[in-house]
């Protein structure tokens, strides 16, 4: 009898909660409402929550592990996009967070990114439109060794580099993940301290983590039409290059397309984002992936630098996340419809039509 009766509350409960998933936020969000994006979360809870947003969106999100930490630990990417009844080739959009283990910020906005997607593309036509002729690859945590180690105590709560082991005659751990791709490697804005900060690392991809990027992106570079690099602070949108004398061929689109960008950013918050190369805002280096990913051929590569400028730093608040994750989705969303609509021509009279 009392089985039955924790049955029958079980099912009640089961009943209960199946409804309140689809009747309170629609379909296709299965497993993704009850993460609380307003939070800070482990590693743990991340990978947990990828396997989540999988599971629950099997129409539009898969993953893929493509390659493997210094301490041995899965880098996992989301792939959000539909499929087109035309057989139409697919470009594609590269977003990554969490190369500087002590961003906080970044995880949080590729998490942010993934479900704002999710919740909208089946109410809004030119986003389920771009997601039939676009993948866009979301990491939400490239340098998983370091994000483990700022959460391990407020004495690590500041580590930047990735968590691999010393060089000889040193006892200073980790790489400047984002000085070690092969962009220009070693050239300005690095060291060759390994008890550095900027640390660069031994050769260009000597890291497993930036090797894992350059040889996934590296296969697909002909389709990539963007590549965006999530970073905080300083409220900044930064284009390639690094070097103070190297300037990318379409330099002046990519401003214009920044400054967009940054427009549509200030009008959720009225928050200012500062647009230009790393020289002009903020200082020259060199091995970032942003430069890297121009350099081999991908026409528009940004770094988003997001909240704030400097009061809190590395350490925004959690209530801040919220309003940081709308303005640069904001401002990611105006590059990717920019870079669609300039891959398919057809796109706002396809929207038209509808
Ligand atoms: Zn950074």
């Amino acid at each position: 009898m009392k089985m039955t009766l924790e049955c029958w509350m079980l099912g009640l409960f089961l009943l209960i909660n199946s409804g309140l998933t689809s009747h309170s936020l629609g379909e296709g969000l299965q497993s993704t409402w009850r993460y609380d994006y307003t939070k800070y979360h482990p590693m743990d809870e991340i990978y947990g929550w990828m396997e989540d947003v999988e599971r629950g969106n099997p129409e539009l999100v898969s993953s893929a592990v493509y390659g493997h930490t210094y301490e041995g630990r899965n880098i996992t990417l989301l792939k959000l996009g539909l499929e087109n009844s035309e057989g139409r080739e697919k470009k594609v959009i590269w977003v990554d967070c969490g190369i500087h283990a002590r961003e906080w910020i970044a995880p949080a906005f590729c998490q942010w990114f993934v479900k704002q997607i999710v919740d909208t593309y089946k109410s809004n036509k030119k986003l389920e439109q771009m997601l039939q002729n676009l993948d866009i690859y979301v990491t939400p945590v490239i340098n998983v060794d370091g994000y483990i180690f700022t959460w391990a105590n407020d004495s690590t709560r500041l580590w930047r580099k990735s968590r691999s082991a010393p060089p000889p005659e040193s006892s200073c751990y980790g790489v400047d993940l984002n000085r070690n791709f092969n962009a220009n490697w070693g050239m300005v804005g690095v060291s060759f301290d390994s008890c550095a900060n900027t640390y660069c690392g031994t050769s260009p991809g000597s890291e497993p983590e930036a090797k894992a990027v350059m040889d996934f992106v590296a296969r697909m570079v002909k389709q990539t039409l963007c590549f965006l690099t999530i970073h905080s602070a300083g409220q900044l949108i930064l284009l390639p290059y690094g070097h103070p004398e190297i300037s990318a061929p379409n330099y002046n689109e990519l401003v214009s397309v920044g400054q967009a960008a940054a427009e549509e950013m200030k009008k959720v918050h009225g928050m200012n984002y500062t647009v230009g190369t790393s020289p002009q805002i903020l200082y020259p280096n060199s091995g970032s992936s942003r430069d890297w990913a121009r350099l081999i051929g991908i026409p528009f590569s940004y770094t988003f630098e997001l909240r704030d400028k400097g009061e809190f730093s590395h350490l925004l608040p959690e209530e801040q996340i919220q309003p940081a994750c709308e303005e640069a989705y904001a401002g990611a969303l105006s590059i990717i419809t920019y870079v669609h609509d300039k891959a398919f021509n057809n796109g706002d009279k396809a929207t038209e039509r509808e």
